[in-house]
């Protein structure tokens, strides 16, 4: 039954991430997989999330199902992070959050949603973006088509060409945003860009879906939702597909949620049955532990300050990696100009390496970094520094 099986693809990322572990070699560089890394190169646990677990151990008292949506004190909790305390959207309830295992399962469960209940409908994601996307939605049987982002030449967004693109989707399709942090570019709109966009789409009538996977590695918490809720503004309806994977580092745990936004109440409330339902045919109902871990800590003022100022810490130390790997390959005596890196946000950058030159960097130096040039650059430390700048040096300079 089985022979005729072929064996899939290497997933590029997933896979780059196997490849380095088997690496022998004892200087080694993982720039490839989004985890962020501390100075000793170790993914950390937050001080934040040890608390919590440890008040979650002794208080609780059953290991019974979730609903199918997931807890209350979780759903709340993640829109007035994604919306603000106080949003027109949550005192009016014109939004229905499910708890997902990551953003990827809230991904899932919306390309799901819309091919169900919009199965005309085409989803349009930005040239390039991140490498499952496609994936998961062609999973279900949806078109996928893209819209112009990335400005090769110039390594920035070109929004003349983003915005003529989004000029021709038309109403009933929908259109995929990163929320901030874009992966690969590390390129989001600005306030500006998002005001224009957000006019576009209630212009054009598609509908916006937010793939919010990095709130708060790019600017701060609020500053990193200001596209999403500009586009609030303007248009009545959306679905944000977020994730708590990098922000909590809570990856292994499998956080995210899904929300539907509506014109009413009773309207949210019935599309949500439709999502509950695509949950239940899926994994029936969300694992508990990452979600007790996020919603104790987002409703605790001790516990919420806590993690901010950890999440703010591994901002800035991202941010400076970002200045110290343009000043190291300066010194270095690489010509090519490589600032637009310390003006990017978010855990990756298009390097501009090609192909060839990210196979060199792994063959002789152990160097790993995603075929297309993306670099993880929350992978940079002041150790690593050094020799990756000097490979890079040699192979650019040769
Ligand atoms: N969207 C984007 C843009 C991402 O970069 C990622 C994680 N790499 C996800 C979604 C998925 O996040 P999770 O690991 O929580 O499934």
């Amino acid at each position: 039954m089985f022979e005729h099986i072929q064996a899939a693809p290497a997933d590029p990322i997933l896979g780059l991430n196997d490849a380095y572990k088997s690496d022998l070699n004892p200087n080694k560089i993982n720039l490839g997989v989004g985890v962020y890394k501390d100075e000793q190169g170790n993914t950390p646990i937050l001080k934040a999330v040890k608390q919590a677990e440890e008040r979650l151990l002794t208080q609780e008292k059953t290991k019974s199902y979730l609903s199918i949506e997931g807890a209350p004190a979780y759903r709340s909790a993640v829109q007035k992070l994604l919306f603000g305390n106080d949003h027109n959207i949550i005192n009016k309830q014109l939004a229905q959050t499910a708890h997902t295992p990551g953003g990827t399962g809230a991904l899932r469960v919306a390309a799901e949603f819309i091919k169900k209940h919009l199965p005309e409908a085409t989803i349009w994601v930005s040239n390039p973006t991140w490498a499952n996307h496609q994936s998961v939605f062609q999973s279900v049987g949806l078109e996928v088509g893209s819209y112009a982002y990335y400005d090769a030449k110039n390594k920035s967004l070109d929004f003349e060409a983003m915005l003529a693109s989004l000029s021709q989707i038309p109403e009933g399709d929908v259109v995929l945003f990163h929320g901030c942090c874009h992966n690969p570019t590390g390129i989001d709109p600005t306030p500006e860009q998002w005001y224009q966009l957000a006019k576009l789409s209630s212009k054009q009538g598609f509908l916006p879906l937010f793939d919010f996977a990095y709130q708060g590695f790019g600017q701060s918490l609020n500053d990193d939702a200001k596209g999403l809720r500009t586009f609030l503004e303007h248009v009545p309806e959306m679905l944000i597909a977020n994730s708590f994977s990098k922000n909590f580092g809570l990856y292994n745990e499998r956080v995210g949620a899904l929300t539907i936004i509506c014109e009413t109440a009773e309207q949210a409330e019935t599309a949500f049955t439709q999502v509950k339902r695509c949950i239940r045919t899926n994994y029936s109902n969300p694992p508990s532990h990452g979600s007790a871990i996020v919603a104790e800590i987002l409703n605790d003022p001790e516990l919420y300050a806590l993690w901010e100022s950890e999440l703010k810490d591994m901002r800035i130390r991202i941010h400076e990696m970002r200045s110290l790997f343009v000043n190291t390959l300066r010194v270095k005596g690489v010509s090519q100009d490589f600032s637009f890196i310390s003006q990017q946000q978010g855990m990756f950058s298009f390097s501009g390496l090609t192909p060839d030159q990210v196979t060199q960097l792994r063959k002789d130096y152990g160097i790993y970094i995603v075929g297309s040039g993306r670099i993880s650059v929350a992978g940079l430390t002041h150790d690593n520094m050094e020799p990756l700048c000097s490979a890079i040096a040699e192979i650019l300079n040769n």
